[in-house]
């Protein structure tokens, strides 16, 4: 029973001291205790010489990963004496197996890493991708280019230090733990793929949206790879491609919070009744906002009595656009608390009568 539970608290502590070698969280990071600032002198400055330095970490990275599984049996074996796991002859069928398969994985991996570092590091698959996209030149060529252009400050970067996506002039590129994605821009294209909503993130607390979007080339050599980003950075990305984003499937990229804003206004709006404007009555003008758009919403109080409600109904004629009026109400609410902003109220842009989003009714006949 003793052993058992020592075993176990073993066994805890090793996936705990793996958790943090594979995802370092915040505070392993801020200590210093990563594998970029161990092996710091090895690996050279990762802004002087990108390419060199990733190639160098997924190689640490894969090499150090791959000896877990072989560390937690030699681990343990010193841990829990009593296991007498170094017997090997008398291991049971089940250890035998974990020592066979660990091995193995550590000494392929190991070898992988060895083949890598031959030909002064050719073997790597990031100098492979380089290589197949030089025109017949040597990667080292190539990867002297992208480190230049990667020193440049007006390089578009954004993503955890693992996950990061970098574009410059001529480059598309994402880090990542085991390697590193690089395709050349002009022969790429990105396609949009899907967009996801975290209604709270550490950064904000009004919600943000991400955006999935694959790395297409048109060489044959380099795979599809998938870069993931907030759609708030989404404008400052769009302004370093000088290649074509694919939108095939029609996502809504909501870049900024009033972007956010104005998509749940205008779902609201056609969710109330359509307000139908009475036989014979004027068309209406256009937007005393945007001088642009006709004026399309009219404000009737629909909303319920005794939901705390003191929306009042408002008697002027239809002077504004969807999109004026929802900009209006987004800028009668408290800034630093957007997530209310849905449940709250504003008073008419003309006569100040109060109302709520349920009070907006879009004017269908108005093109
Ligand atoms: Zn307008
Ligand atoms: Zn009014
Ligand atoms: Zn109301």
């Amino acid at each position: 029973m003793v052993e058992m539970s020592q075993e176990f608290i073993f066994t805890l502590v090793y996936l705990l001291i793996c958790m943090c070698l594979v995802f370092p969280p915040t505070e392993v990071r801020s200590a210093g205790l990563t594998l970029q600032n161990v092996l710091s002198a090895w690996l050279g400055s990762e802004d002087m010489q990108l390419i060199q330095y990733h190639i160098k970490k997924s190689t640490a990275a894969a090499a150090l990963h791959s000896a877990l599984p072989l560390g937690y049996f030699v681990g343990l074996g010193f841990a829990c004496p009593k296991l007498d796991l170094f017997l090997i002859h008398e291991l049971g069928l089940w250890w035998q197996t974990y020592l066979v398969a660990s091995t193995a994985i550590w000494l392929s991996t190991w070898l992988l890493c060895y083949y890598w570092s031959r030909n002064k590091w050719g073997n790597h698959p990031i100098a492979k991708a380089l290589h197949f996209q030089g025109n017949n030149s040597a990667w080292t060529h190539v990867a002297a280019r992208i480190n230049q252009e990667f020193r440049r400050i007006d390089k578009f970067t954004t993503g955890p230090p693992d996950m990061r996506v970098i574009v410059t002039d001529s480059w598309v590129m994402k880090t990542w733990a085991y390697g590193l994605n690089v395709a050349y821009q002009p022969d790429c294209h990105l396609n949009l793929l899907w967009t996801e909503e975290h209604a709270i993130s550490h950064e904000s607390r009004a919600g943000v949206q991400y955006l999935a979007m694959q790395v297409i080339s048109a060489n044959a050599h380099i795979k599809p790879f998938e870069i993931r980003l907030l759609s708030s950075d989404y404008k400052d990305l769009r302004d370093k491609l000088t290649v074509p984003v694919v939108n095939a499937r029609n996502v809504v990229i909501q870049q900024t919070l009033t972007d956010r804003f104005l998509e749940a206004f205008r779902q609201q709006v056609h969710r109330n009744p359509p307000f139908v404007p009475a036989p014979g009555s004027l068309a209406p003008d256009n937007c005393i906002g945007c001088l642009q758009t006709r004026s399309n919403v009219k404000l009737v109080k629909l909303c319920e009595e005794g939901q705390g409600g003191d929306c009042v109904q408002c008697f002027c004629r239809p002077m504004w656009c969807l999109e004026c009026m929802c900009k209006w109400f987004a800028s009668r609410q408290n800034q630093s608390q957007p997530e209310s902003w849905l449940g709250s109220k504003s008073p008419c842009p003309t006569c100040r009568s109060k109302f709520c989003m349920l009070d907006v009714c879009f004017i269908p006949s108005v093109q």
